[in-house]
C-alpha cells in the first residue's frame, strides 16, 4: 500500500452548493448536530487508533488533518472537483505537483511569463535533476506547438501572467499539450477559481498560491493542487507525505476565513483595478498599461467569469529612475512583493520580484525597467487614484530638479 487517500468528507463542508458564492461563504461551516458552526483548528499532530488495523480518516498531520481536510473540500467543491490536496506555500504545491509528473528525461513547456519563483524551480531545482524545461510565449500557440517534444509531459502557464497580465488561451494550449500526450497546469493565482475555472477550459491541473487572494489578508502561507484525475491526486498526496510539505491547521484555518469573503473582495478589488487602468492609461506620465482587459479583450471576456482581477501594471515615462521615484513617493499605496490582500500593494518588479534576472531575462519575460506593479485593494478608488497622482507628480518635480 503506498498511501492512503484522504479524500474524505471533512464534516466541515456543505455539499450541494452550485454557486461560487455560496460555497465560498459556507467555508468552513458545521452542519451536524452539536457540531460547532465554525470549522476548530485541530491543533494535534497525530490522532488516537482503535486498534493496529484502524482505518480513522487522520493519523498524522504531515498526512492528513481535520482543519486542512476541511480546506481542501471546499477548494476542491470550488471547481467541481474532489478534494484538493494543500500545502504550505504555493512552491511547495507547485514542487509536489512537478516531482508527481516528471521524472528525469522528461520535458516541461513553460510560459515565459510567469512567476519568478516558478522560473527559479524549473532552472535551479529541477533542472539539475535531469528535468529540462523550455520557455516560450504561451500567447503564441504556434511557438507552444513548436516547443513541445515527445518528452514534454507538462505545459505550465499563468493567465493572467505576472506582471504582464498576458491572457493564455486555455483550451487551444490545453489542444496541443493534449495532442502531445502532456498535461496542461495552470497557475491561477490571479483569478482564483472565483475568476477562472481552468479544469473546464480544458485543464488537467490548477495550481494556486492561496497565500495571496484566497488568504486575502497578508496572514496564511499556502498552496493547492485541484484535479479531477484521482490517480494524479494521490500521487501528489503520496509526494506531499513522502517530502513533508503539507499546511498548517492555522493557515487552513486562518484561509478558511478568508475564503468566506474570496468573490465579494474580488469583484470590487477587480473593479476598482480596471477603473485605475483606465485612469492610468490616459495619464501623461504613464507610457503602457498592462491589464487583461487591454491585452486581449475578447479572451479575457470569454474565460474570466465576469471581471479580470486586482492586478494591473503600468510603465512610467522615464524608465528605471522614474519608476523608483514614484515607488518611493506613494504613501497610500505600500511597497511590498506581494500581491492580493485588501491593501493597495506596488511592487517595482526590475528592482525586486525580478532583480536577480539578467536585463535580457527580465525583457524575454517583458519586465521593463519603468514597470510598476499594482495590487489592487478595497481602500476608495478615489484615494488610490489620487495617491498614484499625486507620486507620479512628486516623482515628475524630483525629475525636474
Ligand atoms: C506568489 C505566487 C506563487 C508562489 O506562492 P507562495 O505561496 O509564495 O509560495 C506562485 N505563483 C504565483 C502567480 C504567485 O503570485
Amino acid at each position: 500500500m503506498t498511501t492512503r487517500t484522504t479524500a474524505t468528507a471533512s464534516g466541515f463542508h456543505e455539499p450541494g452548493f452550485a454557486s461560487i458564492d455560496s460555497i465560498c461563504c459556507r467555508a468552513g461551516t458545521g452542519a451536524a448536530d452539536g457540531t460547532p458552526l465554525v470549522a476548530p483548528i485541530v491543533q494535534s499532530t497525530t490522532f488516537c487508533r482503535d486498534g493496529v488495523d484502524s482505518r480513522a480518516a487522520h493519523q498524522y498531520s504531515r498526512v492528513s488533518n481535520p482543519t486542512v481536510s476541511a480546506l481542501e473540500d471546499v477548494l476542491g467543491a470550488l471547481e467541481s472537483a474532489p478534494p484538493a490536496v494543500c500545502f504550505s506555500t504555493g512552491l511547495a504545491a507547485e514542487t509536489a505537483l512537478l516531482l508527481a509528473l516528471v521524472r528525469a528525461g522528461d520535458h516541461v513547456v513553460c510560459a515565459r511569463a510567469v512567476y519568478g519563483g516558478t522560473t527559479r524551480l524549473l532552472q535551479q531545482v529541477l533542472a539539475p535533476l535531469g528535468i529540462d524545461s523550455t520557455f516560450v510565449d504561451a500567447t503564441d500557440e504556434a511557438a507552444v506547438a513548436a516547443a513541445v517534444t515527445t518528452r514534454t509531459r507538462v505545459v505550465l502557464v499563468e493567465t493572467p501572467a505576472n506582471p504582464t497580465l498576458e491572457v493564455t488561451d486555455l483550451r487551444r494550449v490545453a489542444d496541443i499539450a493534449h495532442a502531445a500526450g502532456a498535461r496542461l497546469v495552470v497557475d491561477n493565482t490571479f483569478l482564483t477559481a472565483a475568476l477562472q475555472q481552468p479544469l473546464s477550459l480544458g485543464a488537467d491541473v490548477t495550481v494556486t498560491s492561496t497565500t495571496k487572494f484566497i488568504d486575502g489578508h497578508s496572514v496564511a502561507p499556502g498552496g493547492s493542487v485541484v484535479s479531477r484525475d484521482e490517480a494524479l491526486l494521490e500521487r501528489v498526496r503520496f509526494v506531499r507525505k513522502s517530502t513533508g510539505a503539507i499546511q498548517t491547521p492555522q493557515h487552513a484555518w486562518l484561509t478558511l476565513q478568508g475564503i468566506k469573503t474570496l468573490p465579494l473582495r474580488l469583484r470590487a478589488q477587480s473593479s476598482s483595478a480596471e477603473a485605475l487602468a483606465r485612469r492610468l492609461a490616459a495619464h501623461e506620465a504613464v507610457e503602457r498599461v498592462h491589464y487583461p482587459t487591454i491585452a486581449d479583450p475578447a479572451l479575457a471576456a470569454a474565460q474570466h467569469l465576469g471581471a479580470h482581477g486586482a492586478v494591473l501594471a503600468f510603465e512610467v515615462r522615464g524608465g528605471l529612475a522614474a519608476a523608483r521615484r514614484v515607488a518611493g513617493a506613494l504613501r497610500l499605496c505600500r511597497l511590498v512583493e506581494h500581491v492580493g490582500s485588501v491593501e493597495t500593494l506596488v511592487t517595482h518588479p526590475a528592482s525586486m520580484t525580478h532583480a536577480d534576472l539578467t536585463p535580457a531575462a527580465r525583457a524575454a519575460a517583458g519586465v521593463r525597467d519603468g514597470l510598476l506593479r499594482l495590487s489592487v485593494g478595497l481602500e476608495s478608488v478615489a484615494d488610490i487614484g489620487a495617491d498614484l497622482d499625486a507620486a507620479l507628480a512628486t516623482a515628475a518635480l524630483e525629475a525636474a530638479r
